[in-house]
Order: C-alpha cells, then structure tokens, then sequence
C-alpha cells in the first residue's frame, strides 16, 4: 500500500527496478540492499534545566567501494535507523551519478533541535561526534550537514574530532564555516546544482527561465537558496512553504524578504500581500517549475495527479513514491531526481574536501565553475541513458549510479 511507504521500501524498490533494468546478478543486488555498517548510539547529555537528556542517534555507512563514506547528518524528531539507511543508500548512488570518489553514508538524531538550546546542541552534537569518532575520519567517512544541522554544527565536529586526535584535521567534515576551512559556494552549492539541473531540463522543453514561475516547498538551506538563485536569473517565485505552512502569490515573491520575514518570525506564512496555502496546495499550485526541498514521500500516488508543474526538480532527498513516479512521467512532466538534481551539495562538499587536503582555497568563481561543468555532465549522463532505456530520469539515474558502484564492488573482488 503506498501509504504505508517509508524512505527504505522506496529506497529498496528503486534498487530493484534499477537492478533488473541493469540485469545485476542476484548477489550483487542482495549485497546493495543492505549497507556495510550501522551504528547505533545513545547520546546522554546534560540538559540545561541540569536534568539528563537521552538521544538516540545513528552513523549508516552504506557502501564504500568507490571511496570513502560520505554524508550529512539530520537533527529531527522523525529520524529512525531506516530513514537513515535509505538515505545513506540515495547518497551512494548520488556520488557515483555525479562521478566523485565517494561511498555513502548517513546519520542521524532522534531530536528536536527548534526546542533545544544552542548550548544543548552544542552538547548533543560533541557527545553523538565522540560516540562516532571510531568510525569516521578524512579517509573513512565524511559528515556533513543536512536538515536541522548546518555550518556551526560542522564546526563543532570537527573541532570535538580534533581535539581527540590532538590537532586540526578540517577534512574530517565538509559543509564547515568559512573561517575553519569551509568552502566558497557550499552553502547554496545544492541549490546551485538544482537550478543548473532545471536550466538544462527547461532547454529539452523549449522554456524561457525568464518569467518561469516557480514553487518551492520546503525554505531551509536548500529551498531558500533555490527560491533565491531562480530568481535571480529570472525567474518568478509564486509559492514557497516551511513546516508551519505555505504562501502563495500570482504577482511573484521576492525571495530575500521571504528570508527576512522567515528569520523575523519564524516562518514564510503570513506574508503580506500573499494568501497562506498548505503544503498540499503549494505541491498542486500550476507552475514551470516544482522544487521539493523538505523532506521524503510528499509526492505520492495521492496527489501526483494533481502537480501541475512542467519541471520537478527534486531538492530534497526522496520526496516522490516509486507509483508517483509513474504518475509524473506519464504526465509528460520532466522531473529531475534527487540523485541528481541535489548532487551539487556533496559536489562542493568534494571540493571541501580536497581544498582541505591539499591546504588551498579556491576562489567563488572556481568553485562555482567546477560545480556547473560537473552537473552538466552529470545531468547530460543520465539524459543519455533516458533516451537509451526509454525510461524515466530516475531509472536512468540509479541504472547508472547502480552500474557504477557495481562495477567497482566487481572491479576490487571479494576479500578473503
Ligand atoms: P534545512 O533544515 O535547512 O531546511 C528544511 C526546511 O524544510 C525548513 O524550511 C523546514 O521548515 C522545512 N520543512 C520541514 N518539514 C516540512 C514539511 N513537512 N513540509 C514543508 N516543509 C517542511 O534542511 P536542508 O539542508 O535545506 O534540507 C532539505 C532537503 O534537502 C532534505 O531532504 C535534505 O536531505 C536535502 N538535501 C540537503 C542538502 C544540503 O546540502 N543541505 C544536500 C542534498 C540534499
């Protein structure tokens, strides 16, 4: 039943329609359905009422044949070890779709960061780090952030990471504040990746990305940053929504004082001169472009009849059902995945990476222009394999992140 779809059963079942697409031999299927290691922590710290408080939190590494694990970690009061697997599982296609050297890897804590201090995630994230530390590392496995964490929380990671290992070891963590080694580009790199993704989906259709309306759900770093991109190169933002709800407005929005007001009061709804929607009408709301940037299984089989975008460009990590899907590409609706269309995150996150590893900085612009070349290859890869296959983009993505990661885990053989 699609209601009872979690991120894991769709996770899964992307692998198999990718696996019998790609003709995998059973053993090789059986082996990716499941990720390598999986730990699970309890993370007790003092709360600052000076009561005890218990978190239970995870690091899923999925598969690391092509390199090191890499993946964010989520602070939310919905995470769960399969949420997490699924991820992780998503992450190892993504790296081999947008052809970096990287495994992939989640993790996660069952919190609720918007009612806890900054001095109590301070905590949090120190205590989760020093429960993880033996299983992540530059060469092993690379966190960085995603929903409710961010560059500050990066920070404390690597600096908890550090002083266990006695000196600064910046590569040991991507996604960091500028001043600790972070990256020019990586905070709006994901949605940078997303917005080249449209651009090069909208030129298959024949639409101008000037005047192109444009829904977001979802304002946190990726839905905002998007909002923001879009419309600076032209196009106009009618809807945009967070947890609390969703607005709408035919004349446009302009996507900074969203952010203003976000920042003021907590929230987009209430805007003025905008009618407040739910999220429901915001993902139904007729536009060009579509961009899910919240969280999973918010396109499904319920109402993917009723998307009315000519562009889905997925922001966010698996935010449509394997029968949503269908729905969508029967529509004729060119809908961009999220192994794909979100890759630019972990793209500049690589980036990060090396910089750190080689001492350097690189300028915005380089960033910038590494970051575009790699999602155009990427984008045109899997376009490819669509008209090959005649499938849909999703299919297309994981046949070839599937196929890659396969080739490797083939190519290194079996030990003993
Ligand atoms: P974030 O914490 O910065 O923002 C999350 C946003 O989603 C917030 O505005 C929140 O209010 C909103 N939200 C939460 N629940 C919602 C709901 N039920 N309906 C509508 N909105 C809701 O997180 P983020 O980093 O922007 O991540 C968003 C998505 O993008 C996630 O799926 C994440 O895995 C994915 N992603 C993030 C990155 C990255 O670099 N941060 C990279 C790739 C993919």
């Amino acid at each position: 039943m699609e209601e009872e779809q979690t991120a894991l059963t769709v996770a899964l079942e992307q692998l198999r329609i990718a696996a019998e697409k790609l003709n995998l031999e059973p053993g090789m299927h059986e082996m990716l359905k499941h990720p390598k290691r999986s730990l699970i922590v309890s993370v007790t710290i003092r709360m600052d009422n000076g009561e005890m408080g218990t978190f239970i939190g995870c690091r899923v590494q999925h598969n690391d044949a092509r390199g090191p694990f890499k993946g964010g970690i989520r602070y939310h009061p919905s995470v769960t070890l399969d949420e997490v697997t699924a991820l992780a599982m998503w992450m190892t296609w993504k790296c081999a779709v947008v052809d970096i050297p990287y495994g992939g890897a989640k993790g996660g804590i069952c919190c609720n960061p918007k009612e806890m201090t900054k001095d109590e995630l301070e905590r949090l994230t120190r205590r989760y780090t020093s429960l993880i530390l033996d299983v992540i590392g530059p060469y092993r496995d690379v966190p960085a952030p995603d929903v409710y964490t961010d560059a500050q929380t990066m920070a404390w990671i690597m600096d908890t990471y550090s002083q266990f290992k006695g000196y600064s070891i910046p590569e040991c963590v991507t996604g960091k504040p500028l001043s600790v080694g972070g990256s020019e580009g990586r905070a709006e790199a994901t949605s940078l990746g997303v917005v080249v993704c449209v651009r090069e989906a909208a030129k298959h259709l024949g639409l101008k990305l000037k005047g192109a309306t444009v829904a977001v759900q979802g304002y946190g770093n990726v839905g905002w940053n998007a909002a923001k991109i879009a419309h600076d190169m032209g196009c106009k933002i009618v809807a945009v929504s967070d947890s609390v709800g969703g607005i709408y407005c035919a004349k446009g929005l302009n996507p900074y004082k969203i952010y203003e007001h976000k920042s003021r009061t907590g929230s987009v709804v209430n805007y003025e001169g905008c009618k407040n929607i739910t999220n429901e009408e915001l993902l139904e709301t007729k536009c060009d472009i579509l961009i899910p940037a919240a969280l999973e299984n918010e396109i499904t089989k319920a109402n993917a009849a009723n998307v009315r975008a000519r562009i889905v460009a997925e922001g966010a990590n698996g935010p449509t059902t394997p029968e949503a899907d269908k729905v969508l590409y029967e529509k004729g609706i060119f809908h961009v995945p999220d192994i794909l269309a979100n890759s630019g995150g972990v793209t500049a996150s690589y980036f990060e990476w090396v910089q750190n590893l080689t001492r350097e900085h690189w300028t915005l612009e380089e960033v910038n222009r590494k970051l575009e070349n790699m999602m155009v290859k990427a984008f045109n890869d899997v376009y490819k394999v669509t008209k090959q296959e005649e499938s849909n983009m999703r299919t297309a993505a994981l046949m070839l992140g599937v196929g890659r990661v396969s080739e490797a885990i083939k190519t290194l053989g079996l030990w003993p």
